[in-house]
């Protein structure tokens, strides 16, 4: 007996990690010690306030029910006072706020609700590869913005052909950026807006890593910029905020339209998140700045050492104070494959090659910083002691 994958399926581009995942595997059975920094997933555990207030939350038999579709209203609520206090954006938290379970799932199902056949998807590249999965399975037809570092990875509007405008419903940007470790600026947002508007194109925001940063600016959110609550949805997550990967929650806010029809969506596939999850989301919400800030200054360490360690072989990482990737080129001669193949060989280390987030990272590598401190001293000085 066979069974035929869906085209749905076989249209999605090849899973460019296989090798790598076998190389790895291979140096773990002949007893190397193997350094993972090729995921983004903090290493670091959720804070106990937020794990207790689940453990208290899960033994309300009222929590045992089906949840609300879009989210618990406390949560909800608890989502638009965060961005009025982070962002100071003033959210509807009955309209302009849902509840996801993890931003990818929202982000995976955004383009269900509004694509349809024949229609573009304008999604960067490299990128996290949702945008594009999830266009491809809405039936839509992604268009690729390649990120260039001369124009600081953001997007060049100018240079999409007209007719691809013309067919586009959706823009995806997501700063900071994950591969890249840039971020917008406020010019980039108005302007983005402006285009929009012109062009009636959806801006879906992907803003998981608002709170990584660690210098003096705070990283935007698109919703900001005036008017852009008539055109801009943005996508956001516990995840990376509060070591919560693992827990699944998250939230779209912005456009009342787009909102609900994220919702229309969701109500058909899913029945919403675990009410003890959201209760223990609200204290996460809540807890003091000072918690983050503990977080930020061990990224800031964490990112001087592999820095500096990329930088005494030759290399330029590029300059970032947000996220928690180091995204640096590789060096002459050789693909992004072929180095990432090299550190593994020859260090121990994984990262991930950027050809692995579509065609404009090739000729990148990507290191996170997710890996305990002392883990990440090791492999700086795995990286110090490579011959080039
Ligand atoms: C990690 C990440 C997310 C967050 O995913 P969750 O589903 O909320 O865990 C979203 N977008 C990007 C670009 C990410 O790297």
């Amino acid at each position: 007996m066979g069974f035929e994958l869906s085209q749905r399926l076989k249209a999605l581009p090849p899973y460019l990690f296989a090798e790598l995942d076998r190389k790895k595997q291979e140096k773990i059975e002949q007893g190397v010690d193997v350094i993972d920094l090729g995921v983004g997933d903090p290493d670091l555990p959720t804070p106990q306030p937020v794990v207790e207030a689940l453990a208290e939350a899960a033994k309300k038999p009222e929590n045992h029910k089906y949840p609300s579709y879009v989210g618990m209203k406390a949560y909800r609520e608890a989502v638009a006072k965060w961005y009025k206090r982070r962002f100071d954006i003033d959210l509807n938290p009955d309209t302009e706020v849902i509840a996801l379970i993890g931003s990818k799932e929202g982000v995976a199902h955004f383009p269900l609700a509004f694509v349809d056949q024949g229609d573009v998807v304008l999604c960067p590249d490299p990128a996290y590869p949702v945008y594009k999965i999830g266009t491809i399975f809405a039936g839509g037809t992604p268009y690729f913005m390649p990120l260039k570092e001369e124009n600081n990875f953001l997007p060049d509007l100018g240079s999409i052909p007209q007719e691809v405008v013309d067919k586009a419903k959706i823009i995806w940007i997501n700063y900071p950026n994950n591969p890249t470790s840039a971020d917008a600026t406020e010019d980039f947002f108005k302007d983005l807006i402006k285009w929009a508007k012109k062009n009636n194109i959806i801006v879906a925001s992907d803003n998981a890593y608002s709170e990584i940063y660690t210098g003096d600016k705070k990283p935007m959110s698109i919703l900001q910029v005036d008017g852009a609550k008539d055109v801009a949805i943005e996508f956001h997550s516990l995840s990376k905020t509060y070591n919560m990967t693992g827990w699944r929650i998250g939230m779209a806010v912005g456009n009342e339209e787009l909102v609900k029809g994220l919702g229309k969506v969701k109500t058909n596939v899913d029945s919403g998140q675990f009410n003890a999850i959201q209760e223990a989301a609200i204290v996460a919400l809540n807890l003091p700045e000072e918690e983050l800030d503990k977080l930020r200054s061990i990224y800031r360490q964490r990112r001087e050492v592999m820095t500096k360690a990329l930088r005494s072989l030759g290399l330029e990482p590029y300059e970032s104070d947000v996220t928690f990737y180091v995204w640096t080129k590789v060096p002459e001669g050789y693909t992004s494959a072929q180095f990432v193949g090299r550190l593994i060989d020859e260090a121990g280390i994984v990262c991930t090659p950027g050809s692995g987030f579509g065609n404009a990272g090739e000729g990148y590598f990507r290191i996170s910083l997710t890996v305990p401190t002392d883990r990440l001293l090791q492999a700086a000085e795995r990286i110090e002691n490579l011959k080039l």
